[in-house]
């Protein structure tokens, strides 16, 4: 990836040739939101220091880091990251985004809630990680329409893992995180400060572990690459929870195979990670896995904050990627785009909730 400097002077001179494939710009047909523009305001913004102004910051927000501009540039450019780094520089001319005002405590509030809500459940409590183990981090979001919690994931990870173990003894030990979350939020926020030593604290809650397991896409993407870019490396290697069970799956006992279903895939995890598994898990609960409309699908807008800086336009971006599914019932990789898809009021899986239907 070029660095910061190169990549402004390259996305200046360039004809936008990336601004087909943003799905941010696509939705919104805002000039100020294709790629090309977005890294001139970053340009702006860095060039005025402190006397940074708010018009120049807030379409540095208008990015959900799907990476498919990179994808599409000759040059390897990555606006997904040099976005977030303006985002920092907006920090420090405090003009970030008004909508992002009390973030941090937000995030701990909500890292607290998720932690508690394991910790009271007399099933899962006895189920924490110990030294040695796998541990499991649930997303921290909601989980489909019902509004059910981090506890309902944890249940359902232990419940699918329980299946494996039974089939197969040499499935490592296994018990939940209380962590609340990888901290992703303070990241795409910019906030680089609260993010390292979120990450500092998390790396050490975590180092006694021998692996780390997420279901979420952005997560994953945060704790294998944005992680050691902070000068935070982990001790436990990190997988996808996909990653974590595709090895396992044909041991499976498979109760009710179904005939069909259509797989979105999540931007961080396929397109940035290069990551197949959920697909593949897929692949072995189903008689037929369909790729959305055949083609790349469109970013469902649940990454870089934007439900939270442009709830519409997330909205809107939720309702183009699900009209590529034709009305047929989407499954994702990703519990966090799976409930961000589940509000353009379609209904959505994810590939727990599937691996739960067919055991
Ligand atoms: S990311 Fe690449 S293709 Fe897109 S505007 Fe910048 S230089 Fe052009
Ligand atoms: S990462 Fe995605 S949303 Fe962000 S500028 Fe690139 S294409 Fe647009």
């Amino acid at each position: 990836m070029p660095d910061l400097t190169t990549s402004l002077s390259l996305c200046s001179l360039c004809p936008k040739l990336c601004s087909h494939v943003c799905p941010v710009y696509r939705a919104s047909a805002k000039e100020t939101l294709s790629p090309q523009a977005k890294m001139s305001s970053l340009l702006s913004l860095r060039q005025a220091g402190e006397q940074g102004s708010l018009a120049e910051a807030l379409p540095l927000y208008g990015c959900t880091g799907c990476g498919a501009c990179s994808s599409a540039c000759l040059h390897k450019v990555e606006p997904a990251q040099q976005l977030v780094r303006g985002r920092t520089l907006a920090e420090r001319a405090e003009v970030g985004h008004p909508a992002l005002v009390d973030l941090p405590e937000r995030v701990f509030q909500r890292a607290q809630d998720a932690a508690r809500a394991i910790l009271r459940d007399p099933q899962l409590s006895t189920r924490l990680a110990q030294p040695g183990d796998i541990g499991l981090l649930p997303s921290c979001l909601p989980r489909r329409q019902q509004q059910a919690g981090p506890e309902e994931e944890a249940r359902q990870l232990l419940t699918v893992l329980d299946r494996v173990r039974a089939h197969r003894a040499d499935l490592p030990s296994y018990g939940l995180l209380t962590v609340g979350s990888a901290g992703y939020a303070l990241y795409a926020a910019g906030l680089e400060e609260s993010f390292r030593l979120y990450a500092e604290s998390l790396a050490q809650k975590v180092s006694e572990l021998s692996m780390l397991v997420t279901t979420c896409s952005a997560c994953t993407y945060l704790l294998k690459v944005v992680y050691p870019q902070h000068g935070v490396p982990l001790v436990p290697k990190v997988l996808h929870f996909g990653e974590l069970i595709l090895p396992y799956v044909s041991a499976l006992p498979i109760a009710r195979k179904l005939p069909q279903v259509t797989y979105h895939a999540p931007c961080h995890l396929s397109r940035r990670l290069k990551i197949d598994a959920p697909r593949q898990v897929l692949a072995r609960l189903a008689e037929q896995v369909d790729d959305i409309a055949g083609e790349e699908p469109l970013c469902c807008g649940a990454g870089g904050l934007l439900p939270q800086t442009d709830p519409d336009l997330a909205q809107q971006m939720a309702h183009e990627a699900m009209a590529q599914g034709a009305g047929q019932p989407i499954v994702s990789g990703c519990p966090t785009c799976s409930y961000h898809l589940s509000k353009s009021g379609h209904k959505t899986r994810d590939l727990l909730d599937v691996l739960c239907e067919s055991l």
